[in-house]
């Protein structure tokens, strides 16, 4: 699988909820882990893959694999934190992101079945970035403008070069 860079219009969109928790949709996170490693990322969203469905894969630094599908954040602390923040879809930029320090997610998993998880930390901070995805954000979005801007003509020129 191939993932998709800053630049390309389905990063920007809001995902759709998975219909049915099927095989295709069984095989097709066991590829988002597989592409995930191969990228050495400790988050993937189908977005990311050129497929707007809310749908994503974790697997942070317990090495524990999750998977969320219809995910929603009921909850989130008034206590705020800040990581620095990296993402396969805008490669090489890393910038400090100010985000809430622990949530609530209830989603479903591969199997279908409800969970609902309390996270703090490295984890809570890249549900919390994989979350966004679905939402067509992305961390460049919860930074300084200014530089945001400039990542993203930085990113602009190199698709025309491509294209070129
Ligand atoms: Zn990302």
């Amino acid at each position: 699988m191939k993932v998709i860079h800053l630049g390309n219009d389905i990063l920007r969109q809001k995902a759709v909820p998975v219909e049915e928790i099927n095989d295709e949709i069984k095989a097709l996170v066991r590829e988002m882990f597989v592409t995930m490693e191969a990228e050495e990322g400790v988050g993937l969203a189908a977005p990311q893959i050129g497929r707007s469905i809310r749908l994503f894969v974790v697997k942070a630094d317990d090495g524990v694999e999750r998977t969320f599908i219809n995910p929603q954040i009921v909850e989130t602390s008034q206590e705020l934190a800040t990581y620095e923040e990296g993402c396969l879809s805008v490669p090489k930029m890393y910038e400090d992101v100010v985000r809430p320090a622990r949530i609530t997610i209830q989603a479903r998993n591969e199997n279908g079945r409800r969970f609902n998880l309390e996270a703090d930390g490295f984890l809570a901070r890249v549900i919390q970035h994989e979350y966004d995805h679905l939402e067509g954000i992305l961390f460049i979005d919860r930074i300084d403008p200014a530089l945001k801007t400039k990542i993203e003509q930085k990113f602009l020129k190199k698709t025309e070069k491509k294209e070129d």
